[in-house]
């Protein structure tokens, strides 16, 4: 497996973060996976908050730290917000029927996934990861994708 970077960007505010995301949306459609890595108040959530708004919705993007799943259907695709920092393992995400989410041929939106590390195996389907990292005051944006081998 090969990791081949997409786009890489710095941003200066949570909005020039936003902005990326909402062009990165207008350029999706269902069927997709989006893992989001970063530190506490990297700005996971307002990637998120941008792509809804990118999709045509004026929902209010809020964290999903404790309801562990949102979803946002107003927009030209349905979006499923998952933060999975309370998880402990893969398993307890089975239990919650999480895993439909992560079968492609299936899946009728784009999800979004704070804290993959925490379910660590249940991503198992192709994705596209978003890394972002501090930096002082900005952020810099890695997304990226796996090619070659099954997965
Ligand atoms: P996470 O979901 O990763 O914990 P949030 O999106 O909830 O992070 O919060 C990110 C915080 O960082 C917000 O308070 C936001 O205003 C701030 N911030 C500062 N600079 C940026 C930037 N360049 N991009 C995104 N957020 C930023
Ligand atoms: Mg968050």
């Amino acid at each position: 497996m090969t990791k081949i970077d997409i786009l890489s960007v710095i941003t200066k505010s949570e909005k020039e973060t936003m902005a990326v995301a909402e062009k990165l949306a207008k350029t999706v459609g269902k069927g997709v996976v989006f893992t989001l890595l970063g530190d506490l108040g990297a700005g996971k959530t307002h990637f998120v908050k941008g792509f809804v708004k990118g999709l045509g919705s004026n929902e209010l993007v809020t964290s999903p730290t404790f309801t562990l799943l949102n979803v946002y259907e107003k927009g030209r695709v349905p979006v499923y917000h998952f933060d999975m920092y309370r998880l402990e393992n893969a398993a307890e995400g089975e239990e919650l029927g999480f895993n439909e989410y992560f079968d492609l041929k299936s899946l009728d939106g784009i999800v979004f996934v704070e804290w993959p590390e925490k379910v660590e195996g249940m991503i198992n389907c192709p994705h596209i990861e978003v890394k972002i990292e501090k930096i002082d005051d900005r952020r810099k944006i890695t997304i990226s994708s796996e090619i070659g081998g099954e997965k």
